[in-house]
């Protein structure tokens, strides 16, 4: 399909030909007319190619010779016209020679540059030409969360690591970490690192290295002095100042006490704007005057990797600075001949980026500076920032809202010449104030003082290269408060290296190659299509667009992975994961039966399926035996909150009361005071049961039952009684009631020990069927049909008997005492089979009761079996050869037995 590319060339550069060449007058008429005929041969091209043969028919229509050929022959040459109009392009590569995939890259390449001209056309169209610069203007909301970062927001990286020259936090105020700002940029922005004379070396291996050549006001000679790591490598150089800082003292004349001068009237000062060499010159003449100067610096960081410093702002008692230091960049460092003299007060507000800037860009140093934002800190002020110093020295209201201002705009509008300005234009007046205030500080007389070391700390900050390591995605995880599989940390941890990768390349920030929000998204939902990665991004970003093939490769070799067990990130406990990002329902990417990269297929879950004792496959349940889904599975046990229909003023004094308790908070210890009388009266009712157990054996010895039987059974009740612990006070409370209503007889035997013991010693008790080891296997030996119910999972009982709705309570006890009965009789009647027949009765007994069933357990949930829980869990788990479940199982069947025998 190669012919719309095509044409769109053919198009953007007829178009650019007629923008060029048409006259005034009938040229609007002309376009138009020129694009309703090129509309029309697109919609023509793309009929024609999509009438070529599809799918299956077009391998059919290949298969015959002369179809392929004529097919080859057009397509080559199709491909070779595309070659031309790339090439006339200046794309890199034969586009003849490559894969599919990478010339549709090379045709994407070629159509990016031929819209991008398309634009700039239709802007000269628009009389833009002689002010290419278009100043758009827009509120935002500069969020100070990750969310941040649009790629139309200026500066979208401020919240990552590592810091692409991003906006000074350190020395951030309470409204740096902002709401609202104004957008304030421009299009047609030509990239100012396009005319550095110096190419930037954005390189990951390679420290900065500083470029000062000549170093004035030194102490020692300039010297470029390495650092090295262990293994030998350049990590960095020293400050080219660093004596010079470390031997600086203030001059006396700064530590006493000032006589502030108010300034001028920004219009009644005169201002220079520094755009030449010659102005340049002229504005170190004169500065060299000054004793003082407040200095400012305004920073792009949104288009460029590491950062490009676009103006640098002085003022002196009488006159403002503006320098262009995008056109003054390698000519800025002969101010050092200033800005190091120790006997020169350099004043700035918040310098640590600052610093960093200056010398990265422009090769400046300071020595002898005074920080408002160091000194409004040592002042313990209410706010820190500069908008409040001028507010509280001069009653002054600033707008700061420029602070998001495209910053490269050239020329620079008029708004943001006086925004800038007004950062350094009351600067020495405020330090003025403010050194008188440190000085009255009488509680600690060497505040002064410590603002001017503070301020030299500042200034002997070194710029550092943007550096990543193999974890640094991480950071971006552990601020999500997202949790990502190890999958999803994969693909994130790739996609972070190829947008670093990319981002120096490119010479761009983070932040406009891929948005953390977006490269999280990516990661966390890991699209198996190339559209879901475009579908996670909102505006695409143009390097995503271009490079969709590589970051899709990396997110199918993410999908590849196996996946290891959930990664549960260490964070405070304080700390809850949030549920991943609310989905887009109408995305692509919102596809809820992909789960395929979240979760691991397990195959023990518990299932409706039973599995046939003949054949031991698993067999769907008959229809019948399937809950219905409008039928009550279970009616609550607790009816809490179900106020009777009638309640008599009794129950509704016991309602209202239990609802009180349900909503009162219990501290842990006031539940364990609770719950102490309850379980005493518990370990008494076992002793009970105990007694009255061992009694009734005396006065009737009972069949022997197996070891292993007794023995589960007291596991088992062990097992409900530690869970009996874990539940609710108030389920507790209600257990312990029922409890209480059965007598002592109706109890089964518990234990065990006792009870062997006693067996043990009695010798009317016929020899015990050999002993098994494995319980188990008791009960295969079971025989008959019984087989099935020991080990029997309800469901499997199910599938031969129909569910009958639940019987009242009142019925089940009767017949729970009906086959006690019978089972006693039969203890009586000392069956050898007796064991394993009273196993046996309750499929005689009736129906599995679906009230006992956790539902919830067939959903597949891997919650561990825990508390009272238990049985809910055996009775979901079928699955004989899985140990666990045997283990599940066996405790089940007796419980189970135990509980029917109850009856
Ligand atoms: P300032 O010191 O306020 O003049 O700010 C200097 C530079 O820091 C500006 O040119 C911006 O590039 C950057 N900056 C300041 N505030 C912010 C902010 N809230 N977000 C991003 N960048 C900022
Ligand atoms: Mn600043
Ligand atoms: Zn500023």
């Amino acid at each position: 399909m190669p012919r719309p590319p095509k044409r769109v060339h053919a198009e953007a550069k007829e178009e650019q030909v007629q923008a060029d060449q048409l006259p005034e007058g009938s040229a609007a008429e002309d376009v138009e007319a020129f694009t309703n005929q090129a509309f029309r041969n697109v919609v023509g091209a793309t009929r024609a190619a999509n009438a070529f043969p599809q799918g299956t028919a077009r391998a059919l229509y290949l298969s015959y010779p002369g179809y392929a050929r004529v097919m080859d022959d057009l397509s080559q040459r199709v491909v070779g016209l595309i070659g031309n109009v790339l090439q006339a392009k200046e794309i890199k590569g034969d586009i003849k020679k490559r894969q599919l995939e990478e010339q549709f890259e090379m045709v994407q390449e070629c159509n990016d540059i031929l819209f991008e001209r398309i634009t700039t056309n239709l802007d000269i169209k628009s009389g833009l030409r002689r002010n290419p610069q278009q100043v758009v203007e827009a509120q935002v909301d500069v969020m100070s969360s990750s969310t941040a970062g649009e790629p139309s927001v200026a500066s979208p990286q401020t919240q990552e690591t590592p810091k692409a020259g991003s906006w000074n936090r350190t020395t951030g105020t309470p409204q740096r970490s902002m709401v609202s700002a104004r957008l304030f940029t421009a299009k047609n922005i030509v990239r100012p690192q396009t005319q550095f004379k110096e190419p930037v070396d954005n390189s990951g291996q390679t420290p900065f290295v500083p470029r000062l050549k000549e170093k004035p006001n030194s102490l020692k000679p300039l010297a470029l002095l390495p650092e090295y790591d262990d293994a030998g490598n350049i990590v960095s150089y020293l400050h080219p100042y660093e004596f010079e800082l470390l031997k600086f003292q203030p001059p006396a004349q700064q530590l006493q006490k000032q006589k502030p001068v108010l300034p001028e009237l920004m219009a009644n000062t005169e201002l220079l704007v520094v755009d030449t060499v010659e102005k340049l010159q002229q504005a170190l003449e004169e500065l060299r005057q000054a004793t003082q100067i407040a200095i400012d610096v305004e920073h792009h960081s949104y288009r460029t990797f590491m950062g490009i410093t676009c103006l640098v702002q002085m003022s002196t008692r009488n006159k403002d600075y503006i320098f262009d230091t995008l056109i003054l960049r390698d000519e800025m460092h002969i101010l050092n001949l200033v800005l190091t003299d120790p006997k020169k007060l350099k004043i700035l507000h918040g310098a640590d980026l600052d610093i960093e800037w200056l010398q990265r860009d422009l090769s400046l140093y300071i020595v002898n500076m005074f920080d408002t934002h160091r000194a409004a800190k040592a002042l313990n002020m209410a706010r820190l920032s500069l908008a409040f110093l001028l507010k509280n020295y001069l009653d002054l209201d600033v707008d700061k809202s420029l602070q998001l201002a495209d910053w490269r705009m050239r020329p620079l509008p008029q708004q943001l010449v006086d925004y800038a300005r007004q950062d350094t234009h009351f600067l020495i007046y405020v330090y003025e104030r403010m050194t008188n205030d440190l000085l009255q500080q009488q509680a600690e007389p060497g505040l002064l003082g410590s603002v001017y070391q503070l301020s030299t700390d500042v200034c002997k900050k070194r710029y550092n290269k943007p550096h990543i390591g193999p974890e640094s995605h991480m950071d971006l995880v552990r601020k999500t408060k997202r949790s990502f599989d190890n999958r999803q940390l994969y693909a994130l941890r790739g996609i972070f290296e190829w947008r670093d990768a990319t981002a120096r390349s490119e010479d761009e920030s983070y932040g406009y190659v891929l948005p953390n929000h977006m490269m999280l998204q990516i990661a966390e939902s890991l699209p198996r299509e190339m559209q879901g990665i475009l579908a996670c991004c909102n505006p695409i970003p143009p390097l995503v667009r271009q490079q969709l093939h590589t970051l899709h490769q990396i997110v199918l070799k993410a999908r590849d992975q196996p996946l290891v067990k959930p990664i549960l990130e260490a964070r405070s406990s304080t700390q809850a994961s949030l549920p991943p990002s609310t989905k887009d329902f109408s995305s692509k990417l919102y596809c809820p039966h992909d789960f395929s990269h979240q979760e691991e297929t397990r195959d023990d879950l518990p299932t409706l399926l039973k599995r046939s004792s003949a054949t031991g496959k698993l067999e769907l349940p008959r229809e019948e035996d399937v809950p219905k889904e409008d039928q009550l599975i279970a009616t609550p046990a607790m009816a809490l909150f179900d106020k009777p229909a009638k309640p008599t003023p009794e129950e509704e004094q016991r309602w209202a009361h239990l609802r009180k308790e349900s909503q009162t908070l219990r501290m842990p210890y006031k539940r364990y005071l609770a719950i102490l009388p309850l379980m005493e009266q518990l370990k008494e009712d076992q002793n009970a049961r105990e007694r009255s157990e061992l009694l009734k054996r005396r006065l009737c010895p009972a069949a022997p039952e197996p070891e292993q039987n007794i023995k589960l059974e007291g596991h088992t009740i062990k097992q409900e009684e530690d869970a009996m612990y874990s539940v609710p006070l108030k389920e507790q409370l209600k257990r312990k009631h029922q409890t209480n209503g059965k007598t002592d007889a109706d109890q089964q035997p518990t234990t065990s020990k006792r009870s062997r013991k006693d067996e043990n010693t009695k010798p009317r008790v016929k020899p015990e069927p050999p002993v098994k080891k494995e319980p188990a296997e008791v009960v295969h030996q079971v025989p008959g049909e019984s087989d099935d119910e020991v080990v029997e999972v309800p469901i499997e009982r199910q599938a031969t008997e129909p569910p009958k709705p639940p019987p009242a309570q009142s019925k089940k006890q009767q017949k729970r005492k009906q086959f006690q009965r019978g089972f006693k009789a039969k203890n009586r009647g000392n069956h050898p089979q007796s064991s394993s027949q009273h196993i046996t009765h309750p499929k005689a007994e009736g129906n599995f009761d679906y009230k006992n069933v956790d539902f919830r357990q067939f959903k597949g949930g891997a919650q561990r079996a825990r508390g009272t829980e238990i049985k809910q869990n055996i009775r979901g788990k079928n699955r004989p050869n899985n140990r666990n479940n045997k283990q599940f199982n066996k405790l089940f069947t007796f419980s189970n037995v135990k509980k029917d025998g109850k009856k």
